[in-house]
């Protein structure tokens, strides 16, 4: 099945044409400043014209929180655009196919459950780029809860004095360990500027890098424990621009075995690489 797949970021926005699993076709787009669902579908429909023939479905995963009414913000920093957004309907009137959407981190959680190495009951799928979003398998099943909400675990608070989130409440891990959070630290510590690919190269060889990457690894390793009190999960996956930047995925499982035995998890970085996201979203039509 032939599907054209959307992953809606709050900076940037990747395209795909997926074809029975594969990915053919990508490109990667600025997010949008509109104020309409249909004028972001148009901009969308834009870029993707020539794919269009022989496309059966079209498959969405994006940032915030996904109802019948559209997408809407837990973190209203990460999203630029008027919410509730109802994008699936605008996108299925534009085009007459049949239009499914998720949350990003759930449909990329869906997607890395299916392709994990041994069958496991319980997981969690965790994303680390401009925010940090999540996925949560249960019992084989993806758990959404009767609002959508599940899975929105970088909003779980681990420090009650730690910095204000975009959420409103204080100390979220998103807040904590998200790219934004390392770019607003990085930018109050390091002189001269530095962005965050350039934080990562030099982590090695400056210890201010490497401590306000530490940081955010040991929020992610702290979440990882708390989850695996919460659920008995198995296994985490770990994706997103920051979660599989070098060295990343080592600092968490090193942080991860200062913990008490019972509340480690091994964790592992995400198959789809950069594309879960993009992958989960064409998932949805291959259940
Ligand atoms: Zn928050």
């Amino acid at each position: 099945m032939r599907i054209l797949a959307i992953d809606i970021g709050g900076t940037k926005i990747a395209i795909g044409l997926v074809d029975n699993g594969s990915l053919l076709e990508r490109v990667q787009i600025a997010t949008p400043c509109v104020q309409s669902a249909e004028q972001f579908a148009q901009v969308l429909l834009e870029y993707t014209k020539d794919w269009m023939s022989g496309v059966e479905a079209i498959g969405v995963s994006t940032t915030g929180l996904v109802s019948k009414e559209g997408i809407s913000a837990i973190n209203p920093d990460t999203l630029s655009f008027p919410t509730p957004f109802p994008l699936a309907q605008a996108l299925e009137a534009a085009t007459d196919k049949p239009v499914k959407m998720l949350n990003d981190a759930q449909a990329a959680a869906w997607y890395e459950f299916v392709q994990l190495d041994e069958p496991r009951a319980n997981m969690a799928f965790i994303t680390v780029s401009t925010g940090v979003g999540g996925g949560i398998i249960i019992d084989g099943k993806l758990h959404q809860g009767s609002s959508g909400l599940a899975g929105h675990i970088g909003h779980t608070s681990i420090n009650p004095n730690g910095p204000i989130c975009g959420c409103g409440q204080t100390g979220c891990v998103e807040a904590i360990a998200s790219g934004t959070a390392i770019q607003k630290l990085s930018s109050e510590t390091m002189i001269p500027q530095l962005s965050n690919i350039e934080l990562f190269e030099q982590a090695n060889i400056n210890s201010e890098a490497e401590r306000i990457i530490n940081r955010s690894a040991i929020a992610i390793a702290t979440l990882c424990c708390n989850l695996r009190a919460t659920l008995d999960l198995d296994t985490v996956v770990l994706g997103g621009g920051i979660g599989l930047a070098k060295g990343y995925l080592r600092r968490v499982n090193q942080a991860i075995q200062s913990k008490p035995r019972p509340f480690r998890v091994n964790v592992v970085a995400a198959k789809g690489d950069y594309d879960a996201c993009l992958l989960g979203a064409a998932h949805q039509f291959e259940e």
